[in-house]
């Protein structure tokens, strides 16, 4: 792998996040947004991304620095890709905007580019022919908060070149990651598949009446070892994604139990802006949720 210069397209959430963790790690980064406005807030989120870097990794003033130096910052997408090695995507999770994109991008970034795209729950495949070049595009998923938890899934299509696929992997580890490479496409990836059905069963004994909320945590606990359980783990992720996910597949599948969950969660968690850890309370109370107390297991 020797990529130097890595373009991050889109500036929001995980898109800032990862050109500050790709710049901190010494490549040089350029963030491309629609126009100078969305530039500007995103510019102005390098102090409290510095912030954590100091309060989480011990990062030092140097670092900062460096990491300031290597990012620039334009609208033109022309000018963002031209000396591009890799460009993330990481523009809104939607098909027809991210289509567009990579029409667009396909006509003006250099024959070497890679293309990856940070989207969570779309395939590679699906865009694998509007990017132009099939070969080099693939998906490099992110999690939230990434210079924590910092894993990197790595998913190629069918025709993905495995050259550019291992190019990724090296780059991924080279920014601080865990890399987790996939051997084929998957909706969900590797994470979401195993988190996503075991968050849907908890919820499903709840809405079921099976058994309370503490007492499905401390099944989990205490018979896996797990230091968190099911409640406390869609806390951590936030109730609003999961009233998202749980309302799509009830118009999808129609199941009366997965629309008495959207229901439930609506009634007793998102109308009373009961979020998760991120407003103070979800299922448990923060900063001192009752499954860290040392009597939660007896
Ligand atoms: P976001 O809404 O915070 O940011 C999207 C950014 O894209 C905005 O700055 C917007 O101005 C910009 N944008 C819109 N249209 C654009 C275009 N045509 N070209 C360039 N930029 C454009 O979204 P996000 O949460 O950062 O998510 C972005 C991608 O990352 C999605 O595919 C999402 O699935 C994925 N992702 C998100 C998370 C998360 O926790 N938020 C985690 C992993 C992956």
């Amino acid at each position: 792998m020797n990529y130097k210069n890595v373009t991050i397209a889109g500036s929001g959430v995980l898109g800032y996040q990862i050109a500050f963790q790709t710049a901190f790690h010494g490549f040089k980064v350029t963030v491309y947004d629609i126009n100078d406005a969305v530039l500007d807030k995103a510019k102005a989120k390098f102090e409290t991304m510095s912030e954590a870097f100091k309060r989480d990794l011990n990062a030092t003033q140097e670092q900062l620095d460096k990491t300031r130096q290597n990012l620039s910052y334009t609208s033109n997408l022309a000018d963002a890709v031209k000396d591009a090695d890799l460009l993330i995507e990481a523009v809104p999770e939607n098909p027809k905007i991210k289509i567009e994109f990579y029409h667009k991008l396909a006509k003006v970034a250099p024959e070497k580019t890679v293309f990856a795209t940070n989207s969570s729950t779309l395939l590679p495949s699906q865009f694998a022919e509007a990017t132009g070049r099939p070969a080099k595009f693939l998906a490099l998923h992110f999690a939230n908060n990434i210079w924590l938890h910092n894993t990197a899934e790595v998913m190629g299509h069918a025709t993905t070149d495995p050259q550019n696929f291992k190019d990724v992997v090296a780059f991924a580890k080279a920014i601080g990651m865990l890399a987790l490479p996939l051997h084929k496409e998957q909706p969900g990836y590797i994470l979401n598949s195993l988190l996503v059905p075991l968050l849907s069963a908890a919820t499903n004994l709840l809405v079921n009446d099976v058994a309370d909320v503490q007492t499905i945590d401390k099944t989990w606990i205490k018979a896996t070892g797990a230091p968190v359980g099911p409640f406390g783990i869609l806390d951590i992720v936030g109730i609003t994604t999961a009233y998202n996910i749980n309302q799509i597949a009830a118009e999808k599948t129609n199941n009366p139990i997965t629309i008495k969950t959207v229901k439930y969660l609506k009634e007793n968690f998102i109308d009373k802006n009961k979020l998760g850890i991120s407003t103070g309370e979800g299922f448990y109370k923060y900063p001192n949720p009752a499954f860290k107390n040392p009597d939660f297991l007896k």
